[in-house]
């Protein structure tokens, strides 16, 4: 079923309001009319299943058929801090971070970040990838668009990181599958995380001793070397598996 994320103050107690380019959206290329049913979500966490009342090219007024609190979200608020990869990778890093349950986005510009953008291109490219997040969050269903932060340096990253309960950083020469699946387990009951890749180049050994220090837990992801951009997928993907809890808990609680 379509979904449409609406500010707040567009909801009422029994309609919602739908302004914007989501009109044209939903007249002209889903084509859909009055009686015709979408779910809209808040971005705070609440869905509501409405029904078409009325439209025009303004707007499109919805009639409230019931809400809920959103069972889409992980129990862990999962920052993945993001070495700057070089061209439209970070187009693909986005959207699927944003399948796999990722919170927030961070992009990080490292010791070995090769890719420069200069304010304008940087303006361009976070308008991109925060539209590009959006997309993916209705796909996917999420109740939340996760945001795609402003490039940080490498240290304020690292400070970001400090104010989250845990912080991990998959490191090629990390060894120990076993310490790095007690790093996983150890996420269980922690309010957010922060998850840490390297561009194309890796981390510099003095970023992972600064990292280390500011309370990071190095991590492996096999013995195979994974592309920037699947390092991150690789990690959301095992996070999500272990962190999940089933609908029928989260509806309960
Ligand atoms: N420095 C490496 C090199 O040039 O051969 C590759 C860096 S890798 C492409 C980019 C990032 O992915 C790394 O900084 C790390 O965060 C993560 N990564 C890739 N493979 C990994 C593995 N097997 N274990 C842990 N982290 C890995």
């Amino acid at each position: 079923m379509p979904r449409f994320f609406v500010q707040s103050e567009n909801i009422g107690d029994q309609t919602i309001a739908i302004e914007g380019s989501d009109v044209n959206h939903i007249r002209n290329v889903l084509r859909m009319k009055p009686g015709d049913e979408l779910t809209v979500s808040d971005g705070g966490g609440m869905d509501y299943f409405c029904r078409i009342a009325d439209m025009n090219r303004d707007r499109v007024m919805l009639d409230i058929v019931g809400s809920w609190k959103s069972y889409t979200e992980l129990p862990v608020r999962l920052y993945l801090f993001q070495g700057l990869p070089k061209a439209d990778k970070m187009d693909l890093i986005v959207q699927k971070a944003v399948e796999l349950g990722a919170y927030e986005i961070v992009p990080v510009r490292t010791a070995r970040t090769i890719v420069k953008l200069d304010g304008q291109k940087e303006a361009r490219k976070l308008e991109r990838w925060n539209s590009i997040s959006e997309s993916a969050a209705k796909q996917a269903g999420r109740a939340v668009i996760p945001k795609v932060h402003e490039i940080v340096s490498f240290e304020q990253a690292v400070d970001m990181c400090r104010k989250l309960d845990a912080f991990v950083m998959p490191y090629e020469k990390d060894e120990g599958m076993e310490h790095s699946r007690r790093v996983v387990r150890s996420l269980h009951g922690v309010s957010d995380a922060g998850i840490f890749i390297g561009p194309e180049g890796g981390f510099a050994d003095e970023e992972v001793r600064a990292a280390v220090d500011a309370g990071a837990k190095t991590i492996s992801l096999g013995s195979r070397i994974l592309r920037t951009e699947t390092a991150g997928m690789a990690v959301l993907s095992v996070l999500m598996f272990e962190l999940e809890t089933d609908r029928k808990e989260k509806k309960e609680d």
